[in-house]
């Protein structure tokens, strides 16, 4: 009898009404955050230098020199850098645009660069690594970048309300969803490795690698004016240590090291490139040295509890800011997160074994979701478990368990997302960082069906995202797209011909793809068309069809049957 009642009210408890369910809500301290970078304002915290701060994600800066004007970072978009110049303009008294300065390759500062009009001739500089570090999460990964970046950036929250989106953390929103250097990227035409001494519209600029969020990431430093640039490895919020979309290593001790650099300046204007400028040297070594000293402390002290044995789960309740550091509003966790970083330290020095050989090789998920569920009496009672632990306030739990459920028993899998869903938007409304907030509350809408999932999201980008890469990095995602259970007897070749861009042969060898540069005398088939159109084609089989039917892609050996039932080794 009990047990019947139990059943009955975890199947009403997890159906829509919720009894005890806390209302939507914005964490105070990140609602007020937001009024550092809306409504968008241009800042001019020296004679002739103007910061746009909230337009897009990233700033984008003028500096109006003797002779010609500078632009610093140039946001996220072509619409967004509009609105930008339309603003600059009056302030740049007709000057010329002699350079554009990339302080690094996040598509958030380089995107915007064609809708300022350049002058002929005109610099555009950026580290030698820039486009090398562009196609990195352009190329290979892009798709599960790109899907992750749609969760952490709210791209598909409602705005404006309690339940929606906020904010990005460092920027008001990302005004153009993509990536791929699609837009306005103008490729640099300077380069430099170190250091890169350089007169432009009149003033000295100097400007030197400066490793941190990024590899490519330089300062740019005008020591007559002492007013510096530090690009992303400061702004009003948390560094991102580790960023929730996913990244590969980003270096503390050398991140730390650069701003090291940047206090020895000893600045007097300092102009990020997100969030406001500060004026005043004490005030800018105050927070380039909390900044230095937040990043190593997180740093040190994991490396700390890493050597004495502990694993990332037990480091994260270990290593919390000093109180003083704490306080420091550029170390709010608006953005970046302590415990996000602890992880991603630990990965960078050790990989993804944590040290204890219980979790070194766990059952499949399903198998331990069956388990955990037969531990509490079957996926009804697990269910119940669950809405306890959500009416207790046990976000984090209530998730995990809920996960459990829907996994190990299809019949309650709707009641289990949607109990789950309600756990991630709880943590969401909780979440000081938008990253966080936003990748909650995005995963709890792809859970109710109000936010496009994963497969769709890729599905859409599909050929938009490749467009703006080299041809190289094209062909180099065929590999890691080779359906290996599709191609595991498989032995097949194409020539494929990217007008202007080069040469290569596709080959797969039972589950394996390699791409040699050159099309190889004995493949049966070759297929020549321009690298975008190439791309595009490649989005679908109709897509494909199309292209053959226009002369868009030409095959040259082989025929449409043929080109399909290769092409098809790598769906899936
Ligand atoms: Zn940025």
């Amino acid at each position: 009898m009990i047990r019947t009642l139990a059943l009955t009210a975890a199947l009403s408890a997890a159906g829509a009404a919720f009894a005890h369910e806390p209302a939507p809500r914005i964490a105070p301290s990140l609602a007020a955050h937001t009024a550092e970078f809306a409504p968008p304002k241009v800042y001019e915290p020296a004679p002739g230098v103007f910061s746009a701060v909230g337009y897009g994600i990233a700033n984008s800066i003028m500096v109006v020199g003797k002779t010609g004007v500078v632009i610093i970072d140039t946001t996220d978009s072509l619409d967004e850098a509009k609105k930008v110049w339309a603003q600059f303009e009056p302030h740049a008294g007709g000057k010329p645009i002699v350079g554009v300065i990339y302080t690094h390759n996040h598509n958030d500062h380089i995107n915007g660069a064609a809708a300022f009009p350049l002058a002929k001739g005109a610099k555009v500089i950026a580290h030698d690594t820039l486009l090398r570090e562009a196609a990195k999460w352009n190329g290979v990964a892009a798709p599960a970048i790109a899907a992750r970046a749609a969760r952490m950036y709210g791209v598909f929250l409602p705005k404006g309300t309690p339940d929606g989106f906020v904010s990005v953390g460092i920027g008001p929103y990302l005004s153009a969803f993509g990536g791929g250097g699609a837009g306005g990227f103008i490729a640099p035409n300077t380069v430099f490795a170190d250091r890169l001494e350089v007169s432009l519209g009149g003033e000295k600029f100097v400007l030197e690698h400066a490793p941190g969020e990024t590899e490519d990431q330089i300062l740019v430093w005008m020591p007559d004016r002492k007013i510096l640039f530090p690009g992303d490895n400061i702004y009003k919020a948390f560094p991102n240590l580790y960023t929730i979309r996913g990244t590969s290593y980003r270096d503390p001790v050398q991140w730390a090291n650069s701003i090291d650099r940047m206090r020895a300046l000893e600045a007097e204007v300092l102009v990020p490139s997100h969030t406001r400028p500060i004026v005043g040297a004490e005030a800018i070594a105050t927070e380039l040295t909390n900044y230095r000293d937040a990043i190593r402390f997180t740093h040190d002290q994991t490396v700390r509890w890493m050597n004495q044995g502990l694993t990332p789960d037990e480091i994260v309740e270990k290593v919390k800011l000093p109180a003083h550091l704490a306080a420091d509003p550029y170390l709010y966790e608006h953005y970046g997160t302590v415990e996000w970083s602890v992880r991603s330290i630990f990965a960078g020095y050790m990989g993804w074994f944590g040290g204890d050989p219980a979790s070194l090789s766990f059952d499949a998920p399903d198998v331990r979701a069956k388990e955990v569920v037969e531990l509490a009496g079957g996926a009804r009672q697990a269910l119940a478990a669950a809405q306890k632990a959500f009416d207790a306030g046990r976000w984090k739990w209530t998730a995990e368990l809920a996960g459990y459920v829907g996994r190990a028993d299809a019949g309650l899998r709707p009641q289990a997302d949607a109990l789950q869903a309600k756990a991630f938007r709880q943590l969401g409304y909780d979440s000081v960082s938008p990253n966080g907030r936003n990748y909650y509350l995005e995963r709890a809408a792809e859970l109710e069906k109000k936010a496009p999932g994963w497969a769709q999201i890729i599905g859409a980008r599909q050929g938009s995202q490749a467009a703006g890469l080299p041809a190289a990095a094209v062909v180099a995602t065929f590999p890691v797209r080779l359906n290996a259970e599709k191609a595991a007897n498989a032995q097949a070749a194409m020539g494929l011909k990217l007008a202007g861009d080069g040469d290569w042969t596709v080959r797969v060898r039972r589950g394996v793809a390699e791409t040699p540069v050159g099309v190889a005398a004995d493949v049966p088939l070759v297929v020549a068309a321009t690298k975008a159109d190439w791309v595009a084609a490649l989005a679908s089989p109709g897509a494909m069809q199309a292209a053959l039917a226009s002369g868009k892609v030409k095959i040259e050996k082989g025929d449409p049957a043929a080109l399909a039932s290769f092409l098809d080794l790598f769906r899936g």
